[in-house]
């Protein structure tokens, strides 16, 4: 069974003016689409093809180069288009706010610590906010299209907040304004969404 390119949860322009428009269908329809292309064809007649996603990263060290790129790729954007909405921004209520609290002391020292990890990543890759396996939370970042769900992952948990700071995810807008993007990303985060994936992941 192949995998298959979510839909976009929201209009391409949804987003604007903190994620433009261009920038949204040039993201879906060509990186992520052919992540998704490349992850099937990687994996296409080998024992991977009827695996879930999440397992096939949980054990990425004894795969190609290619699935673990692509496969992460793969499931980092479906989460990342998840975890945006027009309706986003502000700050969490409930459950989530309670551990983000415990974990970097109020709302604005994970924000800190969020940006940190997106803004210092070098090159290529992702931040992530994370439910380690005791159920606290914790910021990381991850080179490339790695992820902490993968086994060969610094620091290992479930993401349930993740931001691409590829010059893909921001340049034709932001060009070389990194901390521009990260701080605008704030305004659309969907905390509903992670709200609901901490729920089923603590
Ligand atoms: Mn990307």
């Amino acid at each position: 069974m192949a995998f298959k390119l979510p839909d976009l949860p929201y209009a391409h322009n949804a987003l604007e003016p903190h994620i433009d428009e261009k920038t949204m269908q040039i993201h879906h329809g060509k990186h992520h689409n052919g992540y998704t292309n490349k992850l099937n064809a990687a994996i296409d007649g080998s024992d991977l093809s009827d695996k879930s996603i999440e397992d096939i990263l949980a054990n990425v060290s004894k795969h190609s180069g290619g699935v673990r790129n692509n496969g992460g790729g793969f499931y980092n954007h479906s989460l990342f288009w998840s975890v945006m909405s027009p309706k986003g921004g502000g700050a969490p209520s409930g459950d989530i706010s309670d551990a983000i609290n415990k974990a970097f002391g109020s709302f604005d020292g994970f924000k800190e610590a969020f940006s940190s990890a997106a803004k210092t990543r070098f090159g290529s890759g992702w931040a992530w906010l994370i439910v380690k396996a005791d159920g606290s939370l914790a910021v990381t970042s991850t080179p490339n299209q790695d992820n902490p769900l993968m086994d060969i992952a610094e620091e290992k948990g479930t993401p349930i907040l993740g931001l691409d700071v590829w010059e893909h995810a921001y340049y034709l807008n932001y060009q070389n304004r990194r901390p521009d993007y990260v701080g605008a990303f704030f305004n659309v985060i969907n905390w509903e969404e992670v709200s609901k994936r901490y729920a089923a992941a603590k």
